[in-house]
């Protein structure tokens, strides 16, 4: 069934009703460039890379050109910011291009982000400026090359204008270059746009979201003759809840802190979706936030991001209600959901330590004393993981860890008992798997991987690009392509953060 659009065509600001999406085209820009653009997926897609060098794909990637055909449109949605009911957001600088039928990767929409207003704009610009986007741009490809859920970025464009944003130099409001990123996804769908017309009543709207995303994204799903019933839709929100338990699950395997997950940045697919004010783990600290209005509560800080998704899925839970007319189904998927991810965390941390498998809870012991140790003194988490697979007995831990530590000189008597204590199980329980040290080690570098997206590095490139010199966007995309093997060239991009880089977070959306 195809979605409801709104009727009204004119690009201005208002709220929209009965309508999933709002048909708008991008605003062009005065001297779009192409920066850069991401050979693997125009591969996956199709394109090739002559078709992604040439004008038109620059004309077309800032939003200068449309193909015939094409009719862009801006999704409707809601959503719960910070735990409060925001009411109608919306794509307010996202809108969509395009949607392909592909060979390797099935029908994927081609989303253009900050080209320009859109009905869901607000009072905002519909724009976006260089720095967030080459954030979201290397970030959700290192995601996907991590092997995590997300979002994927096709291309990078300057479009000429600039915009103040809240950048300062010497007091004064600085003008920044604007930028587009080409996101790719298989479904934009959000939690918050089944959340918004349930919030309204519109009963028939949140069925045929509902239909829709299992007709398009959980196919297997899709019932004989399209005889949807209350198992087909409880089906679907558990399918729901297991992509976004293994989406949470990897974010805390390496060490990926999101930042903002209001529910209209969270995925129908189980997709990371929306890269804003994220930010990466460098000492291990479950309080951690990259985001700086989040400073107070913490509600979005590395530790709470299970407990987040799963209040996130209750607001969609209860979203859905509707369809199902009974609580107890859902409370069940929910109270499955919490076991299921728990289970899930046990098998990712039983192979972030090279285990065979999770042995119960003599297993949840290690893990936990294990936290407690990498939380007691900085331990940068990256290093930490990597440097255990080649631990050996024997060694001295104060040498062996001794790069992994922000403080090496400061670690006191009584931390580095408890880390020969914790070393010794640990090797007691490597033992009962008896695994060769080389097995062991190979596994656990499938899983914690050596190179990853520090604050600090998309910092320094994205200071790089506003200065025009693009090779460190470049070389980071490069090295972060292949990030759990070794790329002895590159060592020193797997490296804790710079002591002058320790205040300055530089998660800034
Ligand atoms: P975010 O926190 O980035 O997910 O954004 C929340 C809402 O604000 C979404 O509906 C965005 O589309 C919208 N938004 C954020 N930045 C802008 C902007 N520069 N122009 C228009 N809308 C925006
Ligand atoms: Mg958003
Ligand atoms: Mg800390």
């Amino acid at each position: 069934a195809q979605l409801p659009a709104d009727p009204n065509t004119e690009n201005s600001c208002r709220s929209v009703e009965n309508a999933v999406y709002s048909w708008v085209d991008p605003t062009p820009t005065s001297q779009p460039t192409l920066i850069n653009f991401n050979h693997q997926l125009a591969e996956q897609l199709g394109f090739s890379d002559e078709a992604c060098q040439s004008a038109l794909f620059t004309q077309l990637m800032s939003g200068n050109a449309l193909l015939e055909g094409l009719k862009p449109y801006a999704l409707c949605y809601g959503g719960h910011q910070f735990g409060q009911w925001a009411g109608q957001l919306g794509d307010g600088r996202a809108i969509n291009l395009a949607e392909l039928k592909t060979d390797q990767l099935g029908y994927q929409t081609l989303q253009l982000k900050g080209a320009g207003k859109t009905p869901y704009s607000r009072r905002a610009d519909g724009l976006a400026v260089l720095r967030s986007s080459i954030r979201e741009y290397l970030c959700s490809e290192a995601m996907f090359n991590l092997g995590i859920p997300t979002t994927r970025a096709l291309s990078l464009c300057l479009t000429g204008d600039q915009v103040i944003r809240d950048k300062m130099y010497d007091g004064n409001a600085e003008f920044e270059p604007c930028a587009v990123v080409c996101r790719v996804s298989g479904s934009f769908l959000r939690f918050g746009s089944i959340q918004l017309p349930a919030s309204r009543g519109d009963e028939k709207l949140v069925k045929q979201l509902v239909e829709f995303s299992i007709n398009n994204d959980y196919p297997h799903l899709k019932p004989e003759n399209d005889n949807f019933t209350s198992e087909t839709y409880l089906s679907w929100f558990k399918a729901v809840c297991a992509n976004t338990a293994t989406m949470i699950v990897n974010w805390m395997r390496v060490g990926f802190v999101h930042g903002v997950m209001n529910t209209d940045n969270m995925s129908l697919i189980g997709e990371t979706i929306d890269y804003g004010p994220y930010g990466w783990i460098d000492d291990f600290d479950l309080g951690w936030t990259p985001n700086t209005t989040d400073e107070g509560q913490k509600r979005y800080r590395f530790g709470g991001q299970f407990q987040v998704s799963q209040w996130n899925l209750f607001q969609l839970a209860n979203a859905i209600f509707p369809l199902i007319g009974e609580v107890e189904p859902l409370q069940s998927i929910m109270s499955d959901y919490a076991i299921s991810y728990e289970s899930q965390w046990q098998q990712m941390m039983a192979s972030k330590l090279g285990f065979k498998d999770y042995q119960g809870i003599t297993d949840l012991h290690i893990f936990q004393s294990l936290e407690k140790l990498l939380s007691e003194v900085e331990t940068d988490m990256t290093l930490f993981y990597r440097s255990l697979a080649s631990f050996e007995p024997g060694t001295d831990p104060t040498i062996h860890f001794e790069h992994c530590y922000y403080q090496p000189q400061q670690l006191s008597e009584r931390y580095l008992s408890e880390l020969n204590a914790w070393l010794q199980r640990y090797q007691a329980r490597l033992s009962f798997d008896g695994l060769s040290p080389e097995i062991r080690l190979s596994n656990m570098n499938k899983v914690n991987p050596k190179y990853v997206l520090r604050n600090y590095l998309s910092q320094q490139a994205i200071e790089r690009a506003e200065q025009g010199d693009y090779s460190e966007l470049e070389t980071l995309k490069l090295i972060l392509t292949n990030p759990y093997d070794e790329q002895p060239d590159y060592d020193h991009y797997a490296q804790k953060r710079p002591d002058w880089a320790r205040d300055k977070v530089g998660c800034s959306m």
